[in-house]
């Protein structure tokens, strides 16, 4: 689908859900606020990130609609559910390495999550990047790390980048 909405990234892209396929739950938006607010995330924030890492970006969760976001298990007034972030990762490059060139990048964008948990089936750390952005109002530019290590039965979120995937000291 050529439907793009900035740049680099597609309405598909930021709508599409491997969950929401799965439990043939209906994730396409309805309201124009949620486009635009999808659009001004791809515009303002997306963009600029691809361009600055000059690498392809996945999106892995865009928008939600609130089934799926219970389904997911996200927080109730998610920016998901308002079309205002995705969970992202960038080809070849670490999500922690790649969230404090986004920082020092000084790209738009409202909140900046580096997300690692621990899974127990393969053994390894999973880790993405949650970035928003509000298309109207101020951007926050608040950085957060979340870690569920694996003795953490639930995430953890701290102010701040760090790896939490090193023991800290
Ligand atoms: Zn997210």
């Amino acid at each position: 689908m050529a439907d793009f909405i900035a740049q680099y990234f597609t309405l598909y892209e930021l709508v599409r859900s491997n969950r929401a396929e799965t439990l043939h739950i209906d994730n396409s938006p309805k309201e124009a606020h949620i486009f635009a607010n999808l659009g001004a995330l791809a515009t303002n924030t997306l963009d600029p990130l691809r361009k600055l890492l000059d690498a392809p970006v996945s999106v892995s969760s865009g928008y939600r609609c609130s089934t799926l976001n219970r389904a997911l298990g996200g927080a109730r007034d998610s920016q998901h559910t308002f079309g205002e972030a995705a969970d992202i990762r960038v080809k070849g490059i670490d999500c922690y390495d790649a969230a404090l060139r986004i920082f020092d990048a000084e790209i738009d964008f409202d909140q900046l999550i580096s997300e690692n948990k621990w899974d127990h089936k393969t053994g390894s750390w999973i880790s993405w990047l949650h970035i928003s952005c509000r298309r109207m109002g101020i951007n926050r530019r608040e950085v957060l790390t979340s870690h569920r290590g694996p003795s953490q039965s639930k995430m953890i979120y701290e102010r701040g980048l760090f790896d939490p995937r090193i023991e800290r000291a």
